[in-house]
């Protein structure tokens, strides 16, 4: 009888260990950094999409790991999930960066501010970004006043102030600079935005520069000079015409403006000598992978390339 018991609790066991095992696995799909990989400076993409809400690529986010340091970049809808899912805290970030303004590129910035604090953070957020980060960042909590009130006064026993953040806008130049990881933020053309920036990240080993939301530029190409791994958001050039809605006509002329074409991005990565070029934030319009990479060898590069999908370690 006690041995069958013991059986018994050993299946259990092993039947609750394997469904953790399979819980994990479900959560493992995500792609996470190695210690080696954390050591040499790693970048998870959180979020390739645009505004489309394709259910497989949330908004504009990238995390970026070195030792015990983590960067974000851009919170797009989303963000605190794929965090979890990468395995990183969630309770606040080293610092978070922003590219621009662009509600793609914030819509979840109010999840980093809120989820961190409910999670546990204690202290502000330290938050880079453009100029109106700051008016921004205040109307969100003064949008969730009642929910930060309820929380804190309530039995929850939430603590208070944790939700603040320390805002410091910029307009360019070294950002971050701190146990071998140096963040550089470079002023890049974006339509009508005073502020718009790609950023540099540099460890030891490792110099991976992010275009954010870029229309082609001298400042980006000379940042871009030999750089491990450009990430850069783009459409395909060949898929470019007039929309049929109100409006629409301005459509070729608002992307070549304010945007890089596939062509435009390999001209830049071929001039720069960039080792690896990683496509990701693209406006499709119908455009295939294929077509992307085709659009990119017409520009003359010919390293490697891919497409970025949400989870990729890079
Ligand atoms: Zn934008
Ligand atoms: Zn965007």
């Amino acid at each position: 009888m006690v041995v069958l018991r013991r059986c018994a609790a050993a299946a259990l066991l092993l039947l609750t260990t394997a469904s953790v095992a399979q819980a994990q696995r479900r959560f493992t799909t995500v792609h996470r950094c190695t210690p080696a990989q954390r050591d040499a400076g790693c970048l998870i993409v959180l979020g390739s999409g645009t505004p489309v809400p394709d259910p497989e690529r949330l908004g504009p986010a990238y995390a970026f790991v070195f030792g015990d340091q983590t960067l974000l970049f851009d919170a797009g809808a989303g963000v605190m999930r794929r965090v979890a899912g990468a395995g990183l805290r969630i309770d606040g970030f080293t610092s978070v960066f922003l590219t621009h303004l662009h509600s793609d590129h914030t819509l979840g910035l109010p999840d980093v501010l809120l989820t961190t604090w409910v999670m546990g953070r204690r202290t502000p957020q330290r938050l880079i970004g453009p100029p109106g980060t700051e008016r921004m960042t205040a109307s969100i909590l003064d949008a969730w006043k009642d929910d930060i009130a309820v929380r804190t006064d309530g039995l929850e026993r939430g603590q208070p102030g944790g939700q603040r953040a320390d805002v410091r806008e910029i307009t360019g130049g070294v950002v971050h600079d701190s146990a071998g990881l140096k963040v550089t933020a470079i002023a890049v053309p974006h339509g009508e935005w005073k502020h718009a920036f790609a950023y540099v990240i540099e460890t030891p080993t490792r110099r991976i520069v992010l275009s954010g939301d870029a229309a082609p530029g001298p400042a980006l190409e000379a940042a871009a000079r030999d750089a491990d791994v450009l990430v850069h958001e783009t459409y395909p050039e060949m898929r470019l015409r007039p929309e049929a809605r109100p409006g629409g006509d301005a459509w070729p002329r608002y992307m070549r403006s304010v945007h890089t074409s596939d062509r435009e991005v390999g001209v830049l990565a071929a001039k720069a000598g960039v080792k690896l070029v990683v496509l990701s934030h693209v406006v499709r319009m119908g455009g295939t992978d294929a077509e992307l990479v085709a659009g990119v060898r017409r520009g003359g590069y010919n390293g490697p390339l891919r497409v970025a999908r949400d989870r990729d370690v890079y």
